[in-house]
């Protein structure tokens, strides 16, 4: 494969935006190399500046679960937009999506719409926080829950301590609110909030972890969850960004039948478009400003080309009775023909997978957690990535992210995907 224009494209942009790109993790600095600028994507399919065709295994990192230019979305989106594109009113299709989207997700009764994931995870934390007039919240070492300073927090090899911050910007102020868990240790749990007692507003959960790779939780950890919650007087929020509307129409709540207090969403609710979203009970939702004191806005929240697209995507889901079991179905082909190709040449590693997330670990113990997921080996991981590139197959470009499997993905693209990992293994 040729990356002559991606090359140059990637030289005129790191002139006037930061690293070139406007996320970090698109630059490939985990695993070096000039990152591929995309021209255009359809179904399964992206296509880069230099005409290279990829099956797409990152999907824009998680919305496009019917694939790419998905037409019913594409579609309103255009409609939408000879309508305007923005008001900052009330318009009826967030009413359609509100209700559609309450109609899908248990244990909610009301919903608002933000502009992204981080958006939707840092106004849960404020909502946790005013409802219960506590400060501190717990979140899990590896788990990813956007940029906002609350989240930005490492776990140091006690977790029992204050957090400090890990990027420069984030205050000592701020760091000392967020504790620090060992994801899958509920004893790690219990001893916080034994030590933080009355201090805690709130648990904040990749119900299945998606951002140290796919991480699903132990049998009866998020069970556990609850009842800590519970005796606690603590909130439980689900972030859902990655899950909701993909590992069940339900997302996790469904999926494993344990109710979270707040839920948060992003990726798959704006069908590719900037859209996140918070919901819980009425008791919760009706803290938020207009209604109570917790203050929260946005100009283009509930912008109708968003929820457009969001609105297309949700009903898609919702009437597809076959979805969730097409997308199990091709997920464990690929799990089987991976771990076959892997197996044959001798190449160590662990494989996770539930529901249409799947993550290939280098590693040789079971991957539960921020600390076993480390132990991969990186520089496998990057042969890997260069390896499949080459072979014209988009995986996420560091070892911490899953793979996202697409509706579009044929058992062609599979066995593509599958005979690509058999070359790349007898190079590892
Ligand atoms: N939560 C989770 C679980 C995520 O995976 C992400 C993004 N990958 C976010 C929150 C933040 O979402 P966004 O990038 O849309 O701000």
């Amino acid at each position: 494969m040729l990356y002559q224009r991606s090359s140059a494209l990637f030289k005129d942009a790191q002139a006037v935006i930061p690293g070139g790109v406007n996320s970090p993790v698109r630059a490939f600095s985990a695993v070096g190399g000039t990152p591929i600028f995309a021209k255009s994507a359809k179904g399964a399919y992206v296509y880069d500046e230099d005409g290279n065709r990829f099956i797409d295994y990152i999907n824009s990192w998680g919305p496009m679960l019917l694939g790419h230019a998905f037409p019913p979305v594409v579609d309103a989106v255009i409609e939408k937009a000879k309508q305007g594109t923005s008001f900052g009113m009330p318009t009826a299709i967030e009413t359609e999506i509100a209700e559609l989207a309450v109609s899908m997700v248990p244990n909610i009764d009301k919903i608002r719409f933000v502009n992204s994931g981080t958006e939707a995870c840092m106004s849960a934390i404020r909502l946790a926080r005013g409802f219960t007039k506590r400060d501190k919240i717990i979140k899990f070492a590896g788990c990813y829950h956007g940029h906002s300073d609350s989240f930005l927090i490492a776990a140091g090899s006690g977790a029992i301590t204050f957090g400090t911050p890990n990027s420069p910007g984030v205050t000592e102020g701020t760091a000392k609110d967020t504790l620090l868990a060992r994801y899958n240790d509920i004893a790690n749990v219990k001893e916080l909030v034994d030590a933080n007692k009355g201090a805690i507003a709130a648990i904040i959960i990749e119900p299945v972890a998606g951002n140290m790779g796919c991480i699903p939780p132990v049998d009866g950890f998020l069970e556990s969850l609850r009842t800590i919650c519970d005796a606690n007087d603590i909130l439980l929020i689900f972030d859902e960004v990655m899950t909701g509307f993909r590992l069940a129409k339900g997302g996790v709540q469904e999926l494993k039948g344990v109710d979270a207090d707040i839920v948060c969403f992003g990726k798959v609710v704006g069908g590719g478009l900037p859209v996140g979203a918070f919901a819980a009970r009425n008791e919760i939702m009706n803290y938020l400003a207009p209604l109570g004191p917790v203050y929260q806005a946005g100009t283009l929240s509930g912008n109708p080309l968003a929820m457009a697209a969001g609105l297309a995507m949700l009903k898609a889901v919702h009437t597809d009775s076959g979805l969730m079991n097409r997308l199990e179905e091709k997920t464990k082909y690929l799990h089987q023909g991976i771990t076959d190709a892997l197996a044959k040449n001798n190449v160590t590693h662990t494989i996770n997978r539930i529901g249409s997330m799947i993550s290939v670990h280098f590693a040789e113990e079971a991957v539960v957690d921020f600390e076993s997921a480390a132990k991969g080996n990186n520089d496998t991981f990057k042969k890997f990535f260069h390896g499949m590139l080459n072979e014209g197959i988009y995986i996420a470009p560091s070892a911490f992210e899953t793979w996202f499997i697409t509706d579009a993905l044929t058992y062609q693209d599979l066995n593509e995907t599958i005979a690509a990992v058999e070359q790349i293994a007898k190079t590892l």
